[in-house]
Order: structure tokens, then sequence, then C-alpha cells
């Protein structure tokens, strides 16, 4: 189905929330949404949801929005896909935004492909860089492809709005400018708990996925080079010496070392914390693309030619296996 394109105007951002606090990504695509609406001269607006949410209206401005759709109702509660879908579908359906940006997190996914099957619109997944040809007014979302090697930016011509996933942590949030305001729009969900497919029950932390990358600010990661579980070992006896989240190649998780929460890279998570110890990892473009925003970054590697070494900021070139343990025992004792 065409839609007329010209009614669609404003930049929207699902704003998301777990437990009533704000997660960073949703602050992290306001900055990125704010240069588009700067660009377009059109509104920033934040899509907040949930149950007694309404005081974090006040972080979303502060944050760079100039608007906030907010629903607040008890069937908001958990995020379902249903109940989320429907609320953001009609909110879309009835202001038409322009652009909509999702933070890529497990619901964020979810919803903004429930979304876009909703109201027949494309959706661009794990955008990187995003901008915007002002004159066509069209969005170019931006995203790796063919295993790293090119990057394809993605229009979307004949639908609207248009539509992106973001990773957490690919774009810098703006600095909160205190006491900034904007105009709070309150709708309603028109879903009653009772007509509701899906019930809560229960929920229950994952006890084995205590592995949080994204927000570490000490990651030491391990690849091939460490060949077995007992390199691995030796690289989480470091890392837990020093109080750091635990890493891997794509490499390490498919000969089964470790589980997938751990990987970095373009099928893992994006990280950027303020230290990266890369501990044989040949530095493949699809795990630089995971922590090359890293503040500072260590490569431990036997060859000098890896490429991680044009990433790193320091560069130790030496067998894993000696410099590893000498590494623990000297922190131990520092
Ligand atoms: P290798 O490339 O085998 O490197 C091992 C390194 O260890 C070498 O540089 C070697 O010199 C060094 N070494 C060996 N022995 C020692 C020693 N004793 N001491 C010190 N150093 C030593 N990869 C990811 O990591 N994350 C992703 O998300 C990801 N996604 C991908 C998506 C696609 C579509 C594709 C095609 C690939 C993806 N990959 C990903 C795989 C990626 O291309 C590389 O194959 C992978 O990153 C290599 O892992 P590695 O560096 O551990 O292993």
């Amino acid at each position: 189905m065409r839609v007329n394109i010209d009614d669609y105007r404003g930049v929207w951002v699902y704003i998301e929330q777990k437990k009533g606090q704000l997660l960073d990504v949703g602050l992290e695509l306001l900055a990125a949404g704010r240069d588009l609406a700067d660009k377009l001269e059109v509104d920033l607006c934040g899509v907040l949801l949930g149950e007694e949410v309404k005081s974090l209206t006040k972080d979303v401005f502060e944050a760079g929005a100039d608007k906030v759709y907010l629903i607040d109702d008890p069937v908001l509660h958990y995020y379902r896909t249903e109940t989320y879908m429907t609320a953001v579908g009609d909110l879309v359906r009835k202001y038409k935004p322009e652009i909509f940006l999702y933070g890529a997190t497990s619901n964020g996914k979810d919803l903004a492909s429930a979304v876009a099957t909703d109201v027949l619109c494309g959706l661009t997944a794990d955008t990187t860089l995003m901008d915007v040809d002002v004159e066509k007014r069209l969005f170019e979302a931006s995203r790796p492809a063919f295993g790293g090697n090119i990057m394809a930016t993605i229009l979307c011509k004949k639908h609207r709005p248009q539509m992106a996933t973001v990773r957490p942590k690919v774009i810098k949030r703006l600095p909160l400018q205190a006491g900034r305001t904007g105009e709070v729009i309150e709708e309603t969900i028109n879903v009653k708990e009772e007509d509701l497919q899906t019930k809560v029950l229960k929920i229950v932390k994952d006890a084995k996925k205590a592995v949080n990358l994204e927000e570490a600010s000490v990651i030491v990661a391990a690849g091939k080079g460490i060949k077995d579980e007992k390199g691995f070992a030796m690289v989480r006896e470091l890392a837990e010496t020093l109080n750091a989240s635990l890493g891997a190649s794509r490499d390490v998780v498919e000969a089964g070392i470790c589980g997938h929460d751990h990987q970095v890279g373009q099928t893992g998570v994006t990280v950027t914390p303020k230290v990266y110890i890369a501990i044989g990892i040949s530095g493949a473009i699809q795990h630089l693309v995971g922590m090359q925003n890293s503040e500072l970054i260590i490569a431990i590697n036997n060859d000098r030619e890896a490429p991680i070494f044009q990433a790193a900021h320091y560069g130790i070139v030496a067998d894993a296996f000696t410099v590893v343990p000498m590494l623990t025992t000297a922190f131990k004792e520092a």
C-alpha cells in the first residue's frame, strides 16, 4: 500500500525503559535523531511506554527531545509484542513520523519488526551510520554488509516511516542539558488485559547470562590464539584479576570454548570499554567493528603483522602463554 509520503514529518526515537529505568541506547539515539531533525528542520520526539514512567520524560527532554509521546498504562508494565506493537502502531498512524529509530536490543528489534509489519513500512536492521538527503527527504541508513567488506546504504523510497534499529554504544550521547523541557503528548492504549493472548506469569532470570559486555569498562577478550579451554581459563584468570568482563572472537565461540554471550563483533555485541585487551585475536574486520571504538586497545599476538595491531594503541608481540600469566601475577601483586 502506497502512502502519501508528504504527510509524514518528524524524527522519532523509541525510548526503551526496563523497570522504570531508561536504557542508554534510547538516549544515544536522541543524539543521532537530533542531527537528523535539525537537518530536516523538524521536531525530535521520544516515544515512551510503560507503567508509571511519566517522570522519565524529564531525562528524555534533557537528552535532546522536543516532544515526548507518552502512553502510561498498567497493561504496558511488561514488554509484550502484542501491546507495544498496538500502542506504537496507533501512534504512527495518528502522528505520521518521517523517521523512526529503535535501539537494537532484544525488545527494540522485536518491536521495530512488529511495527514495520503492522504499518507496512521497511526496516533497516543494525544500522551503524545515519544521514539524510534533505532535498529528497530520504533517510540514509548504512550498515556493514557482505561480511563487513562493504557498507550498504539502504533507502526507503515509497513507504513511511523510514525505520531503523541501531546497536547500543555505536552513537555517543549528547551532554545532558539540565532543565531543558518540552511538550508531553499523552495518549491511551485501546487494549484490555483480559483481551490479551499473552500473560506474564513470572520473570525468571537466566542464571548463566551473567555477561554484560556492553556495560563493562574493562574487557579482556580471547581469540583462537588461546587454542582451547585451558588457554581460555588462563585469559579468564587475567580478567578476574582485573575485575574485567570476558569477551571472545567468533572462532572461540564456534569452537565451543565459551558461549555466544561473550562474542564481540558484527554478529556479537558492540562494546566501547575504557580498556579492551585482545589476546590471540587476529583483528578480522567483523571483530574490529564490534570493539574499535574502545578508548584504549591493547593487543597481544605472536604475529607482528596481525591486523589487530593497526587498531591497537599498545601492542605486545609475544606468545600469549608466556605473557598472560606474567601479567596476571603482576596485577595480583600490584
Ligand atoms: P584467527 O583469525 O585464527 O586469529 C588467531 C590469532 O591468534 C592470529 O592472529 C595468531 O597470530 C594469534 N596467535 C596464535 N597463537 C598465538 C599465541 N600463542 N600467542 C599469541 N597470539 C597467538 N568474528 C568475530 O570475532 N566476531 C563476529 O561477530 C564475527 N562475525 C562474523 C560475521 C560474518 C558474516 C563472517 C563471515 C565472519 C564473522 N566473524 C566474526 C569471523 C571473523 O571473520 C574471523 O574469522 C574471526 O574474528 C577470527 O577469530 P580469531 O581472531 O580469534 O582467530
